[in-house]
Parts: C-alpha cells; structure tokens; sequence
C-alpha cells in the first residue's frame, strides 16, 4: 500500500485541479492521497468525487499557515469538521492576511519589474489561496525569471527586499483549534532548514502537549541527520512520523510517491480520527 500524506492542488498553489492530483496520483501507482491545500478546503469536495471514481482513497487535509516567534511553520491537519466555525475563521484570516501582503509585495516589485496587481491574479484560480508562488508565475510570464525556483531564489526569498511577511497563528493554538474540530494535526517539514529558521525542539515538545500527533519525517526538504533526529524526537513524544511528496504539480520539483507514510501510521491517524468524532459526537449528545 503506498501513501502520500501531502499534496496541493489549484486550490491554492499548486497547478493542478484537485480531481488531476488524484488522477496523476493513481497514475504514480498510489492507493492512498491527501489533498492539504494552503488554508483552505476549496478542493475537498472535488478531490473526493475524484477517488471515488479512480478507487484512490483521499484523506481531506489542509495546511495550516502558523508563525512562532517570526519563524514560519506549517500545521496539517487531516480529516476534521469543515463546517468548524473557530477552524474556519483561522484560515480565512490567513487568506485574508495572505492576501493583503501579496498587495505589497507587488507594491515593492512594480517599480522594479513591471508587474502589476492584475498580473498576479491573471496565474490565481478562482478564490486559491493566494502565495508567493502565484507571484512567482507572473514574474515567470512577464519574463523576468525562469520558473519558480528562480523567483524563490532571488525576489522572492525571504531575505530580499521585496519580502513581506503575513500574519498567521501561533502553531499551539492551531494544534488546539484542529483538535476541537475533530482533526488530527501532524507538523509539517519540522526541520526543512534550507527554507529558513525551524521551529525548536521545546516549541514540537509544547505542541505535543497540546494534541499534535506526529511529525512529517520523510520530506525531500530533510537530510538523513535531520530525519534521524526528527525520529528520535517523535519516540521521546510519542509522535507518529509520516512521509509525503508535497507535491505541487508542475510548480516544484517534487513528484507524487517520493516519500510515503507506513500503512501502520495510517491505520493509527484513522484509530485518533474516529476517537475524536466519538468525542465529539458524545459533547454533541451532551455526554
Ligand atoms: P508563501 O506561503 O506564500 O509564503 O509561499 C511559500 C510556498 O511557496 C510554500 O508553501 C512552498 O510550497 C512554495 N515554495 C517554496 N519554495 C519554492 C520553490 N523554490 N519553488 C516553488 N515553490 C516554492
Ligand atoms: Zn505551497
Ligand atoms: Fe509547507
Ligand atoms: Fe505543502
């Protein structure tokens, strides 16, 4: 059985519609997917009807936009409530926010690059989640780089002038809002250090307090002694440990199936889920 716990769809950056993530993942001989757009569920319903027909099985996601401490991290959060009120409010204030600082970025590039507002949404499907990718493929159709790598690696990267964060929340209280929405959180790239600074140890052990129930281990951002060391924090915590693609499409370089999640971790993250609906159902009857 092979599993891939983590892949975007249109819905937010990445370039395919979430029914064609599902297609190419039964293509790349996957029997399990889930779809974890950036802050939104946009592409559940979609992705969904897509497994049916395909006989793949998606596991409903997203990827939740954190910051702690200035340092960005990101929350998966598998199978919870949708209609979740608290849940839904967070992640429509990060697209919000996400949006707003992808105004000023193009503030700060217009004058150097000619690109304009309308350039930027001309590369966003319908409502996506707006990101720096959608940033990138206009600077990408205007010619002023490449591709996506370029973009990240220069005007885009964190360290450049034209760089403007957004607000997100504090990842203990996604970890929180996940778990009353009936969710299971698993943080996500934990140690991807090439992308800037990560979170540390004491914050996972925090988090991990506060529901968190496993760590992406297996992720192409991560080199063996990082995932070693994840490894050895997941057994102190008691942490389940993935591994996923993070596939984008074409947008990044990553490709369906590249890591994968041991069934086992599975049949343990459906075992969390169907404990929280029975919670959740028990405080429904007033239990
Ligand atoms: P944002 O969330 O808007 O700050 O943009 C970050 C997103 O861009 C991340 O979710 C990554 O998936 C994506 N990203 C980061 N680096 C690259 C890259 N070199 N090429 C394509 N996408 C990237
Ligand atoms: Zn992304
Ligand atoms: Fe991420
Ligand atoms: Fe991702």
């Amino acid at each position: 059985m092979r599993i891939d716990l983590h892949t975007h769809s249109n819905a937010s950056d990445g370039t395919q519609p979430p029914a064609d993530v599902v297609d190419s993942a039964a293509r790349a001989g996957l029997d399990v997917v889930a779809l974890t757009d950036h802050d939104t569920h946009a592409g559940w319903d979609d992705a969904l009807a897509a497994g049916e027909r395909l006989g793949v099985r998606v596991v409903p996601g997203v990827e939740i936009s954190c910051l702690r401490g200035g340092v960005s991290v990101h929350l998966l959060s598998y199978g919870h409530d949708p209609h979740d009120t608290h849940l839904g409010a967070m992640l429509g204030a990060s697209r919000t926010s996400r949006e707003t600082r992808a105004r000023r970025m193009v503030e700060r590039l217009g004058p150097v690059t000619g690109l304009s507002w309308e350039d930027v949404l001309g590369q966003v499907h319908g409502d996506a989640t707006i990101g720096r990718p959608h940033i990138a493929d206009a600077l990408v159709a205007a010619g002023v780089v490449a591709d996506r790598d370029e973009a990240f690696g220069t005007l885009l990267s964190g360290r450049s002038p034209y760089f403007v964060p957004h607000t997100a929340p504090d990842p203990v209280e996604a970890v929180r809002r996940v778990v009353a929405a009936g969710g299971v959180p698993v943080l996500a790239h934990p140690a991807a250090s090439k992308r800037g600074s990560c979170i540390t140890d004491a914050d996972v052990e925090t988090m991990a307090a506060a529901g968190l129930a496993g760590l992406e281990v297996d992720h192409r951002d991560h080199s063996d002694a990082e995932r070693a060391h994840l490894r050895d924090v997941a057994r102190r915590l008691d942490l389940l440990t993935t591994g996923s693609s993070d596939y984008h499409g074409t947008g990044k370089r990553n490709r369906l199936g590249e890591n994968t999640t041991d069934p086992d971790v599975l049949q343990a993250l459906d075992r969390a889920l169907e404990q929280r609906r029975t919670a959740s159902a028990g405080r429904a009857r007033g239990a």
